[in-house]
């Protein structure tokens, strides 16, 4: 595996490597192509010059000096040009190899040389072309210059080029060492942060739940990483402190009743206290709560289970609700609580005795939540895709800071009131998990004093 920093960095290098190649590609293709031009042109010039200089000798002398053709033929030669003067007649006046041959040689030798040098795949050759020289109209002789064909390079001309390349490849280097340099410092901002998500996340990974990570990134996904771990991390802790107060909830739920229990048994096996029915049914009683504690908390591992199994069904929500609050009818009578149902048919797709077990709880809650005298309304509406149920009292209402943990496991918000109540903090809890199972929702609204709305949304369509 590589890491995030050598790929980075290699796929700058790549870029820029390619880039070099492609830029210095396409300049040598058309400065080749216009140098080329440069240098035929300039050899044709170079041509005429000599022309011009033989005509002009002969126009001023009044006829061929062979002085100054050997002066125009060294200067030639002095330039890399071997040039033969013949007159109108053929006749042979100056020749460069003649005069010279050596260096003839080693000027041909050379221009072969810097030709195969730079363009390997021209096959060139060494000509001599003849060029009439004419005084006025009349032809006066000819000059033949030898070159190498199509075109070559002279010293001047090849040095240009090599330089040309070589300011390429020179800055071609620098721009690699520049891709390596900004690849490592571009990776070095990328990796370093995501480094420390790292870190943070082995960190709570071993059970440090209340690290975070601090520092911020300018990049936009680092940062949604981020905070994504740092909720990861918030959700760990919320759930290991709720994890820690469950077990000593549950202990202290168990520890009243057999306390209880024990000292009762005590008295009477030491026999301060004889075994008379009155306290035989107290025991019986404790032992009952316990049991039906034992039994809430069975009922909350099936419905927290991750098979809970839902037998759903096409039914009326309302219609369900109505025949509930028939049940209950004697229990609010008794308490003088009025119960109202609102709302028409409607029909939702679901597990019809799980939300039944939904709507007891919360019917039980207010009934056991309202004091006498009460109200107690259940209302069914359809918002967007969603059935609601809402199931409206006016009771004692939830404290504010108990608000957000009602729907934990054993959480009651009035503790010595509420064992009097017989609640184990269970119902909402299973209430919450069958309307997940659902794909719905259950929200609380409540004012202590006032009373407490719980909205159950359920989606309406079949799934
Ligand atoms: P319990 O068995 O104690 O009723 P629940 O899980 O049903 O457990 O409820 C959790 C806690 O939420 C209750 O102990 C109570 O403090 C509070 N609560 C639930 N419903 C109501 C309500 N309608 N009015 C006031 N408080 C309520």
């Amino acid at each position: 595996m590589v890491s995030l920093r050598s790929k980075l960095s290699l796929s700058y290098v790549m870029v820029i490597i390619l880039c070099v190649l492609l830029v210095s590609g396409v300049t040598n293709y058309f400065s080749d192509k216009h140098f080329r031009e440069y240098v035929k042109q300039n050899q044709e010039q170079r041509n005429r010059d000599i022309v011009t200089q033989l005509s002009r000798q002969y126009r001023e002398d009044g006829g061929w000096n062979d002085e100054g053709i050997e002066g125009i033929g060294v200067d030639a030669l002095e330039n890399g040009l071997i040039i033969k003067v013949r007159d109108r007649d053929g006749i042979l006046l100056w020749d460069a190899t003649k005069h010279n041959n050596g260096m003839c040689r080693r000027i041909i030798a050379q221009m072969s040389n810097n030709m195969s040098k730079r363009y390997p795949y021209i096959e060139g050759t060494y000509a001599e072309i003849p060029h009439a020289i004419y005084d006025t109209l009349d032809k006066v002789g000819t000059v033949e210059i030898g070159s190498y064909g199509p075109y070559y390079l002279n010293a001047h001309d090849l040095s240009f080029i090599n330089t040309l390349n070589r300011v390429l490849l020179g800055a071609g280097g620098v721009s690699v060492l520049f891709a390596l340099a900004a690849g490592h410092i571009m990776a070095k901002r990328l990796t370093s942060p995501i480094s420390k998500v790292i870190q943070s996340a082995q960190s709570i990974e071993k059970g440090n739940f209340r690290d975070r990570i601090r520092n911020g990134s300018d990049t936009v996904e680092i940062n949604q990483l981020t905070s994504t771990i740092n909720n990861l991390a918030e959700t760990m802790e919320r759930q290991e402190a709720l994890r820690k107060r469950l077990t000593a909830d549950l202990a202290h739920e168990l520890r009243t009743p057999l306390a209880t229990l024990q000292s009762h048994m005590e008295a009477m096996i030491d026999g301060i206290w004889k075994p008379e029915t009155e306290r035989l049914k107290s025991c019986h009683t404790e032992i009952v709560r316990i049991s039906k504690m034992i039994d809430d908390l069975e009922r909350l591992a099936h419905y927290e289970g991750e098979n809970l199994v839902l037998n759903k069904d096409s039914f009326d929500v309302t219609g369900l609700i109505k025949r509930l609050v028939q049940n209950f009818e004697s229990d609010f009578l008794s308490k003088d609580i009025a119960i109202a149902v609102r709302g028409g048919r409607s029909e939702i797709y679901a597990d019809k005795d799980k939300i039944s077990q939904v709507l007891v709880n919360l019917l039980s809650n207010a009934l056991k939540y309202t004091p006498q005298g009460g109200k107690v309304t259940i209302s069914v509406r359809e918002k967007k895709d969603m059935t609601q149920i809402v199931v409206k009292d006016n009771g004692q209402g939830i404290p504010k800071e108990d608000l957000p943990y009602i729907f934990e496991r054993l959480y009651r918000a009035d503790k010595s009131r509420n064992r009097l109540t017989g609640g184990s903090g269970i119902g909402l809890t299973i209430a919450r998990s069958i309307v997940a199972a659902h794909g719905g929702t259950i929200e609380v609204n409540s004012t202590e004093g006032q009373g407490t709305e719980f909205i159950v949304s359920l989606p309406l369509r079949v799934s």
